[in-house]
C-alpha cells in the first residue's frame, strides 16, 4: 500500500485512488473521534451520503453519540455507537474491507476499547484529516493541516475524484455543518477563498444554510442557558497579570443544571472573547476526570501545551487534553504551565 500525504492541489488528484479502493470494497465502515463535534458528524455523514449516492452501502460507527444539536442531521440516527452497541460495531469493523478514519490523526482518539477493533482489523484504512502529525496506522493518509475542516476535505474527495454530480442536498448539508462548526461560523483564519467557493456551490445545490444554523444555535434549553450564565458570572477567572481566562465546572455544578452532552460547548470561546484575552481554558469534571479545552489567538499556541502537560493535543489555536488530578490541582498546574509559557 502507499502512503499518501496530499499536500497540494496536484496531490489531491490522488483522491481518485481512494475511490479505486471504494470500488473494490464490499463492506465500508466510516469512523471518527470520541466526543463527536460538528466536523466529525459532518464529515462522516457527508461521506456516508456520498458513498450511498455512488452505489455503496457504508455504515458509520462512532465511539459515542453526538449532542442533540448535531443528531438532527439527515442520516444522524443511522450512526452506530460503540459505547451503546459494542458487539455490533466490533462485528462491522471485523467484516470491513475498507475503514475510513475521519477527523482524527491517531488511533487512540477513538478510545482504547474501540481502538483494539480498528487496529486488529485486516481492512484497508484511509485517514482523511486536518490535524498535525498524523500517526502511521493507515494505508492511505490524506493529511491537510491548512484546510479548515475534514468536511471540506470530503468535498475535495467528491470533486477531485470527478463525482461532483453525485453531491446531493444531504451530502451538502453535512459538509456545510462541518465547515460551519470547525470555523466558528466562517470566521477563523483557517477559512480560505476555496472554503467560500465550496459554500457557494453547496447553497446552489440546495443546502438550506439557515436550517443548519437554526438547528445548531437556536436549540438551547433553559438549563443550558442557566448553566452558561452561571459559568460566566460565577466561574470565570482572569489570571492575574496574564491575558488568560479560565472557566471551570465541577461534576456537582454540572449536575445542578442537569447538564446534557453539548451544554458546555463553546464556553471556552466565550472566555477567549474577553477583550485583551489571548488564551482560554475550560475545565469540566466528569467521572472524576478533568477534561480540558484550550483556545488561543494571535501568536499564542496551545497544542504543544496540551500535548506536553495534559495528555492531549490538537490544533495550534484549539486543543484538548485531560487530567486525573483534582480540579484544584489541575488548575494550579495549568497556571504554572501558562506562567512559564508567557514568561
Ligand atoms: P475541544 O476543546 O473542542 O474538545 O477540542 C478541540 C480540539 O482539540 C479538537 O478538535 C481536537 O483536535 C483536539 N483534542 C481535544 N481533545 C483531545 C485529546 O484528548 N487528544 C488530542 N490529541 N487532541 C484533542
Ligand atoms: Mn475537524
Amino acid at each position: 500500500m502507499t502512503n499518501l500525504h496530499a499536500q497540494n492541489q496536484e496531490d489531491m488528484n490522488d483522491y481518485k485512488r481512494i475511490m479505486q479502493q471504494v470500488d473494490d470494497a464490499n463492506h465500508i465502515v466510516i469512523t471518527s473521534h470520541k466526543s463527536p463535534d460538528g466536523d466529525s458528524i459532518g464529515s462522516s455523514l457527508a461521506l456516508y451520503h456520498f458513498l450511498r449516492a455512488y452505489g455503496k452501502n457504508p455504515v458509520v460507527c462512532h465511539p459515542d453519540a453526538a449532542p442533540s444539536f448535531l443528531t438532527w442531521m439527515p442520516g444522524g440516527h443511522d450512526i452506530l455507537h460503540f459505547d451503546h452497541s459494542p458487539e455490533l460495531v466490533a462485528e462491522k469493523m471485523a467484516a470491513a474491507d475498507l475503514i475510513f478514519c475521519l477527523d482524527y490523526n491517531s488511533s487512540n482518539r477513538i478510545g482504547k476499547d474501540m481502538e483494539v477493533h480498528l487496529l486488529s482489523s485486516e481492512s484497508i484504512k484511509i485517514m482523511i484529516d486536518h490535524h498535525m502529525d498524523p500517526a502511521d496506522f493507515c494505508e492511505i493518509i490524506v493529511s491537510e493541516t491548512a484546510v479548515c475542516s475534514t468536511s471540506q476535505l470530503i468535498y475535495e474527495l467528491i470533486d477531485q475524484s470527478g463525482n461532483l454530480e453525485l453531491l446531493n442536498e444531504d451530502t451538502g448539508t453535512a459538509i456545510y455543518l462541518g465547515i460551519m462548526t470547525d470555523t466558528g461560523s466562517f470566521r477563523f483564519p483557517s477559512v480560505q477563498p476555496r472554503t467560500h467557493a465550496i459554500l457557494e456551490h453547496l447553497l446552489k445545490s440546495g443546502v438550506k444554510h439557515y436550517k443548519v444554523h437554526e438547528n445548531v444555535f437556536d436549540t438551547n434549553t433553559i438549563d443550558r442557558l442557566k448553566l452558561r450564565g452561571y459559568a460566566i458570572s460565577e466561574k470565570m477567572e482572569i489570571m492575574h497579570d496574564l491575558p488568560v481566562a479560565i472557566i471551570s465546572l465541577t461534576e456537582e455544578e454540572l449536575n445542578r443544571f442537569n447538564n446534557e452532552k453539548g451544554d458546555t460547548e463553546g464556553l471556552v470561546n466565550v472566555a477567549l472573547s474577553v477583550q485583551g484575552i489571548e488564551m482560554a481554558a475550560f475545565f469540566a469534571e466528569k467521572d472524576g476526570i478533568i477534561k480540558i479545552s484550550f483556545r488561543s489567538k494571535g501568536d499564542r499556541f496551545v497544542n504543544v501545551m496540551a500535548g506536553d502537560h495534559f495528555a492531549g493535543g490538537g490544533h495550534k489555536y484549539a486543543s484538548g487534553g485531560m487530567s486525573t488530578d483534582s480540579m484544584d490541582e489541575t488548575i494550579k498546574r495549568f497556571k504554572n504551565v501558562v506562567y512559564n509559557y508567557f514568561n
